[in-house]
């Protein structure tokens, strides 16, 4: 009898149990059925279509748009011991015959495509001369014409369907919105196929938002010290300049920072970008340019310098921490500036009004995200519609905000707005109430009116924070046409007359994460775990180097802690630890046993 999924499972690839809806997502394309897979980032896809590969007969065709990442998951395949290979671009013609070959001989278990060499006629032609196991297409949401990963080559797939009809597709995506979902099945005619749908919960990440300060690099500094010191991590900036400036800074910080964005020469954002995927801790400041397709699974932390878009924005650049399931931080820096930016990007844009409003609505939820007193991770499944409970791994969870009866200083913010003519933006309109006099104070005489220093007894980061929240509660609204002055709303009137209090959140002077459970592989470890952890990290670095992998492809950190703590005697040991399949224990086993001190 040949072996069932989960032989191959544990023989193969080295995990003892499937996780989640996987095994029952293998068995039905095992038994030649098509599916759509929706699961967040780390989910374990790739499982889904690899191990019905190998129990099919023939081979499993990879539809991916990413080159870099078919690359890493052949290297990985490989070293598992599957028959892997792919056919883009960036092989040579010698090299793309030899696979070639290889598929048509039988000699292959998966092979990765590109979209745009997939649907020549050439390809087409190859393809039905072999027999093929499955089709496999990755980040599906490639087909929708409205998100921001759009490809072209995704639309003509559907011809996979016509010319292919008994062979089974599976298409997979982290995209979580119903629309989406809709899209890809229509795109790809996959109407009738099973749709699975997991939780987009990744129970991992720590989410914490905290307020900006003057300097918030110094504030991701010192994030980045104390949490995740010499771990790997993207900070997100909005504009190239921006990212530009915070690598630089950060480098001259000492810390090993490289820049991403798609204003930069090709040849460096290419190589910044391997570095990112093969070096251990690089932290990569980056413009959204950089995105999908980084498939790291030991990112520590995502950082945000400023306010994505939109709540989709957030999930999707968060997600990308922490795909190896280990503790990981999302962590933001939010100030009213931010809000004034995106407000006003949104106004500016050339878009129709219909698109501006569907902007301001999902800006909107992002800032009730930013400004919740309840659990961050509630918030954010329940945009995506799934009903949660208080997650206790958020920074509003293990630190709960408090919240204060604003209503007076709220009235004096107002006030001062209205006082001075809904003409000032936030910065001097705080000078006005703490009563600092100045140059542009006395040239508009506003150290005369009777809100000057009104508000000296409140201090300057808790008035930015008031008046943060007052325009993402709408109690004032922010005019751009005016260079960001801040205007009253149609709410404001009953505030400044006292018919209505104001509840806002304190602002805590907070840098890092609050406690609970820690984002840092090796904090996690005792003294002497770390000790061995760190050597088996060297270790694995040599070994990556001289196969010109990625470190990860070579083990996972994951498998290096557990090694660490559990201090394994044997092979027999050693194969039960979570990663290690018979090939790798072949080909490492004897090298770990002797760092362990067993051999
Ligand atoms: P996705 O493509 O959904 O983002 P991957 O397929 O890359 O996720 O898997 C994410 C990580 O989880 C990988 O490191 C993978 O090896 C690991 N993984 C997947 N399935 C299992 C499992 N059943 N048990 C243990 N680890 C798993
Ligand atoms: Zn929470």
């Amino acid at each position: 009898m040949s072996p069932g999924p989960l032989a191959i499972l544990r023989e193969t690839f080295g995990y003892p149990a499937f996780r989640g809806p996987q095994e029952e997502i293998v068995d039905h394309v095992v038994a030649g059925h098509d599916a759509l897979v929706l699961m967040p980032t780390g989910g374990g896809k790739s499982l889904c279509f690899q191990i019905p590969s190998l129990l099919r007969r023939g081979t499993g065709v990879v539809v991916s748009p990413l080159i870099a990442l078919m690359q890493d998951q052949v290297a990985a395949l490989t070293l598992l011991g599957v028959r892997a290979a792919f056919l883009n671009s960036s092989q040579d013609a010698e090299m793309a015959r030899h696979v070639e070959r290889a598929l048509l001989a039988g000699d292959l278990d998966v092979l990765y495509v590109a979209p745009e060499r997939l649907t020549t006629p050439r390809c087409l032609d190859l393809l039905s001369k072999t027999r093929l196991a499955l089709f496999a297409i990755d980040e599906a949401h490639c087909v929708s014409q409205w998100g921001h990963d759009f490809r072209p080559e995704y639309l003509q797939l559907s011809v996979l369907h016509e010319r292919f009809p008994g062979v089974p597709r599976i298409a997979l995506t982290a995209t979580a919105d119903p629309q989406t979902r809709t899209e890809i099945a229509a795109r790809l005619a996959l109407q009738d196929a099973r749709v699975f749908v997991s939780s987009f919960d990744r129970p991992n990440i720590r989410y914490t938002i905290v307020d900006k300060t003057d300097s918030s690099r110094a504030q991701l500094l010192r994030f980045i010290r104390e949490e995740h010191a010499g771990e790997a991590g993207i900070v997100y900036c909005l504009s190239r300049r921006k990212v530009d400036e915070t690598a630089a800074w950060l480098e001259g910080q000492g810390i090993n920072a490289l820049a991403y964005h798609a204003g930069m020469e090709g040849g460096i954002r290419t190589a910044n970008q391997a570095r990112f995927q093969c070096e251990e801790g690089v932290v990569m400041v980056a413009t959204i340019a950089f995105g999908m397709g980084i498939d790291k699974p030991d990112v520590r932390f995502v950082a945000h310098l400023d306010l994505p878009k939109s709540m989709e924005g957030y999930y999707q650049e968060t997600g990308r921490a922490g795909r190896d399931g280990l503790p990981a931080d999302a962590w933001m820096a939010y100030g009213l500036g931010d809000l004034v930016l995106q407000r006003r990007l949104i106004e500016q844009s050339e878009a129709s009004e219909e698109f501006k409003r569907v902007s301001g609505a999902k800006l909107d939820a992002l800032l009730g995200l930013c400004e919740t007193a309840g659990c961050r991770r509630v918030r954010l499944l329940g945009y995506f519609g799934e009903d949660s409970r208080p997650c206790g791994n958020c920074d509003t969870c293990l630190e709960p905000p408090q919240t204060w009866d604003a209503t007076e200083e709220a009235r004096k913010a107002l006030s001062a707005i209205y006082r001075t003519g809904q003409r000032f933006g936030a910065v001097h309109l705080i000078d006005v109430l703490r009563g600092k006099a100045g140059e542009r104070i006395s040239r508009w005489d506003h150290d005369k009116l009777g809100v000057f220093g009104i508000g000296a007894d409140v201090d300057e980061t808790s008035w930015r924070s008031v008046f943060r929240q007052l325009v993402a509660l709408g109690y004032a609204h922010v005019d751009h046409e005016a260079h960001g002055a801040l205007k009253l709303s149609a709410d404001s009137r009953a505030v400044l007359k006292g018919e209505r209090s104001v509840e806002m959140r304190r602002v805590v002077a907070r840098s890092k994460p609050v406690a609970g459970v820690r984002a840092s592989v090796a904090a996690a470890l005792s003294g002497d775990e770390v000790g061995l952890f760190e050597r088996l990290k060297a270790w694995r670095g040599a070994e990556a180097r001289s196969q010109s992998v990625p470190a990860y492809v070579v083990l996972h950190d994951s498998t290096l802690a557990q090694i660490a703590r559990d201090r394994p005697r044997d092979l027999d040991a050693l194969a039960g630890i979570g990663g290690i399949g018979a090939k790798k224990l072949e080909k490492y086993g004897p090298a770990l046993l002797e760092l362990v001190g067993a051999a």
